[in-house]
């Protein structure tokens, strides 16, 4: 299954990030600047569950140069694990997203989760599970209500500490998310004995549903495995209803993607929800 995937994922230069390294420096340069003025913001995008609505809202975190230039994630997240600056990056990700849904009391959001997206740099920072718990405090946010979203990759850095740490942010209540399940190199075992609570299976095996008949079969698999394990399967990259049909009859039970709604700002996310027809 992994090596079917991975058959995609491939590729990359001499930095990490697969930028030139000229590039990689200017990005850097910027980043920090971004970091320390304030330009970065938080869109949020929901995760359905298939009978009782939004069930959680996955923070993006946007970039907007001050030329008005708009830098992609996928770009500028890798030249931050590169250069040392994604701890800081994930630090102002957790508090402005525990801050803004700690403000949701009294909308239609009021008890939704909040998933943020962590890297390997930040969850074996000794600091984090005390920095979580005082966000979660002073916002007043169940930490039950807080999902960390964390690659294989980044789970398989160090499997050992991931999983001590892991431990630790379960027995505090906080979940836990297997991002982009099936791009990793991973082993399955290794990945199956951690204490998760949900996979995202990636967007890249929704894409060919329902006619390809690979994607069909890794899609399947990936929800028996969730299905053996008790573990809801999130499908990412939902864009047509031919798609969420297949992955319904195969008994999925999460969706996210653009036929759901796209990342925005909360304020718009919310003005969404609160019309009759969305
Ligand atoms: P991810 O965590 O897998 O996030 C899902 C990505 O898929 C997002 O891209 C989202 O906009 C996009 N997406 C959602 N639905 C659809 C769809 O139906 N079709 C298509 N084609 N795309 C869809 P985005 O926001 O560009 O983020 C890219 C990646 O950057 C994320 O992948 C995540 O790994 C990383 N990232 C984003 N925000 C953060 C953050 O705050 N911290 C960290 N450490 N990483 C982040
Ligand atoms: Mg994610
Ligand atoms: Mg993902
Ligand atoms: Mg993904």
């Amino acid at each position: 299954l992994l090596k079917i995937a991975n058959a995609r994922v491939g590729g990359g230069g001499a930095m990490p990030s697969g930028l030139p390294l000229i590039e990689q420096m200017a990005i850097e340069t910027g980043l920090r600047a971004a970091l320390e003025q304030d330009q970065l913001t938080l869109e949020y995008q929901p995760i359905f569950d298939a009978d009782h609505g939004v069930a959680a809202i996955e923070a993006l975190v946007r970039w907007r140069r001050p030329s008005g230039e708009i830098v992609s994630p996928d770009v500028f997240i890798p030249v931050a694990e590169s250069s040392g600056l994604i701890a800081q990056l994930d630090r102002w990700v957790m508090a402005h997203a525990i801050r803004d849904v700690g403000s949701l009391r009294g909308t239609p959001l009021a008890s939704v989760q909040v998933n943020i997206n962590i890297t390997a740099d930040e969850l074996l920072d000794p600091g984090l599970s005390g920095r979580l718990t005082s966000l979660a405090l002073e916002h007043q946010v169940d930490c039950e209500r807080i999902c960390l979203e964390l690659t294989e990759r980044s789970m398989m850095t160090d499997p050992q500490r991931v999983q001590a740490v892991m431990t630790r942010l379960r027995a505090l209540g906080f979940k836990i998310s297997i991002d982009d399940f099936g791009t990793g190199y991973s082993s399955l075992s290794r990945i199956m004995s951690l204490p998760v609570t949900s996979i995202k299976m990636d967007r890249m095996f929704v894409r060919g549903l329902p006619d390809d008949t690979k994607s069909g079969a890794i899609v399947r698999t990936i929800l028996g495995l969730g299905k053996h394990s008790q573990l809801p399967v999130v499908a990412e990259g939902v864009e047509n209803e031919r798609q969420a049909l297949y992955l319904l009859q195969f008994g999925c039970s999460h969706f996210q993607g653009y036929l759901f709604g796209r990342p925005a700002p909360l304020d718009q996310l919310l003005d969404k929800l609160s019309m009759p027809s969305g």
